[in-house]
């Protein structure tokens, strides 16, 4: 399990729901973090999947981690790998490519 600023987004982060199945569908989860870009962000529940990102923690007002979304993206194409075409391989579907 990812670490977080604080026991606020912890919880947040692995929020669970007993009546929906995902973030999305469920009024009281707030945040939404992928793992694989280490991005944080706000749920607008607008009845899609839109998130507001967010560089400070609401809770602690700490500084989250940068986001590694252009690494994420740069790694796929030094190993030759196309995301929106190829098979994205498993540990770069969460955090684990981060340890690579
Ligand atoms: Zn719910
Ligand atoms: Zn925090």
């Amino acid at each position: 399990m990812t670490r977080h600023c604080c026991d606020q987004m912890t919880d947040q982060v692995n929020w669970q729901c007993d009546q929906h199945d995902e973030p999305f569908s469920c009024p009281d989860a707030l945040v939404y973090f992928a793992a694989k870009y280490q991005e944080y962000g706000l749920i607008i529940h607008d009845g899609g999947a839109s998130v507001i990102g967010i560089e400070f923690c609401p809770w602690c007002g700490g500084r989250l981690p940068e986001s590694q979304r252009d690494r994420w993206f740069q790694e796929l194409e030094s190993r030759g790998i196309d995301p929106w075409e190829d098979e994205v391989p498993a540990e770069f579907e969460d955090e684990r490519w981060l340890a690579l």
